[in-house]
């Protein structure tokens, strides 16, 4: 069984001086009393079946079967899993559920960004975007409801932390995700597995092809909880999604970075937005108490990475604060000093009501990247997506704070009916 305890926050850095309502378990609370398997691995739903009296044997089976058809086939409904006994079923859906995020709202942007507004079973609300590309389509996933930490550039940093999200809610993004882009494969799974190669099961022709741990919250202070569900998805008979297309991004939670390499093993995004101890501290205040040096080192010794595989540095860009092209010079000479096999993403600041800071200029930003180009680390700079639906990078914030109950039931109502 997995442990999901909330890690120590530090302290000094953002005090919360609201208790915080812990979810220690690995299961994702609902209110019918049944258990939600949404999020569990194969023992722990072979462990919760033979609670349920199932023998160990027939639990381990069942269990191997259940995780097929909720991870690689999106059911939801015991009813349609084939291969278990009809009489079987009536005795699974009384004590187990199949769960998914519920939507509150589902906004589309002009750019085509879309954004879910979700709920958990026990009321909070977070948010997941989905960016569709030429090329790709990535899902930017949320790990905790509110964030810890309070960069000073970030709206999910004005709020507080409120929990972190169970792997059944982490996975829940891209299982809804999955489902809203009709992208489970079909058919029953005898056939499937026969018929069904590596090729066409591969991320090819997908609309969702990426995963970033972007979205809300700061996941490797919900460590266990992001491993487990990011398992799942990379399980090949779970989600099947290459670690290759799977970015955890960090302000630098130093003493986890490891771990994150050895025990996920995903790619590594650091929100590195400033090169200097004093601006830094300022804007990421994480770097009072994990510093530049140590951070960076800890990069160099980012399990996985490469020249092949390298370290995304996240850079927002912010006018006369970190933007300099004495700050680009600097940022070269740091990532080279360190020997980082590196990129850099140059974020455009995307404001939101109540921030104090404004976005550097476009000859600003593009004179910057310039510098870090021309020192041969590729530096480009972000298009900004889904702003008109406030679902930019640092523009989550759950809307719902801002609305009455009333407001929001009548738009649950409206989207229901908009989904017959
Ligand atoms: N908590 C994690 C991941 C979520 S934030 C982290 O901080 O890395 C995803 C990225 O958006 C981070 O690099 C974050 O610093 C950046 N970001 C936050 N607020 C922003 C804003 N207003 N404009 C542009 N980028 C922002
Ligand atoms: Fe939290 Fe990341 Fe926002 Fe900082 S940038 S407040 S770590 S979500």
């Amino acid at each position: 069984m997995t442990s999901s305890t909330l890690m120590a926050i530090p302290g000094l850095i953002d005090p919360v001086p609201t208790p915080r309502p812990a979810v220690t378990s690995d299961i994702t609370p609902r209110s019918d009393g049944r258990i939600d398997l949404l999020g569990l691995p194969r023992p722990r739903i072979a462990e919760l079946l033979a609670e349920a009296g199932l023998d160990a044997k027939a639990a381990k089976l069942r269990a191997k079967q259940l995780f097929h058809w909720l991870y690689h086939r999106g059911v939801i409904d015991f009813d349609a899993m084939t291969d278990i006994a009809k009489t079987m079923r009536p005795w699974l859906a009384e004590r187990f559920a199949i769960g998914r995020p519920e939507i509150v709202l589902a906004q589309v942007s002009e750019d085509a960004t879309r954004k879910w507004l979700l709920r958990t079973g026990d009321d909070h609300e977070y948010e997941m975007v989905f960016i569709p590309d030429a090329d790709r389509g990535t899902l930017c996933v949320s790990s905790q409801v509110g964030c810890t930490l309070n960069c000073r550039f970030c709206h999910t940093g004005t709020m507080r932390l409120v929990r972190n999200l169970t792997p059944g809610e982490i996975v829940g993004q891209v299982m809804l995700a999955r489902d809203a882009l009709g992208e489970w494969p079909k058919g029953v799974m005898a056939d499937l597995d026969e018929e069904e190669d590596e090729g066409s099961y591969s991320a090819d022709g997908r609309l969702l092809t990426n995963i970033v741990m972007m979205g809300m919250g700061e996941p490797l202070y919900n460590f266990d909880n992001v491993r487990d569900a990011l398992k799942l998805v990379m399980d090949g008979d779970g989600l099947a999604l290459s670690k290759r297309r799977i970015t955890l991004s960090t302000s630098g939670v130093v003493p986890m970075m490891a771990r994150c390499g050895e025990e996920i093993g995903v790619n590594l995004a650091v929100s590195l937005h400033a090169v200097s101890k004093e601006v830094r501290d300022e804007i990421v205040p994480i770097n009072r108490k994990f510093g530049l040096e140590e951070l960076l080192q800890a990069c160099a010794d980012y399990p996985g990475a490469s020249n092949a595989r390298r370290i995304t540095f996240e850079y927002v860009m912010l006018k006369d604060k970190n933007d300099s092209d004495e700050d680009a010079r600097t940022l070269v000479r740091l990532l080279k000093q360190y020997r980082l096999p590196a990129k850099v993403n140059l974020i455009p600041f995307n404001p939101w009501p109540g921030a104090t800071y404004e976005c550097s200029t476009p000859e600003r930003i593009r004179a910057f990247s310039e510098i870090v180009f021309a020192s041969g680390i590729s530096a480009p700079i972000r298009t900004p997506r889904g702003r008109d639906i406030d679902a930019a990078c640092g523009q989550l914030k759950t809307a719902a704070q801002k609305m009455s109950r009333a407001e929001l039931d009548r738009l649950a109502e409206e989207k229901q009916m908009a989904l017959g």
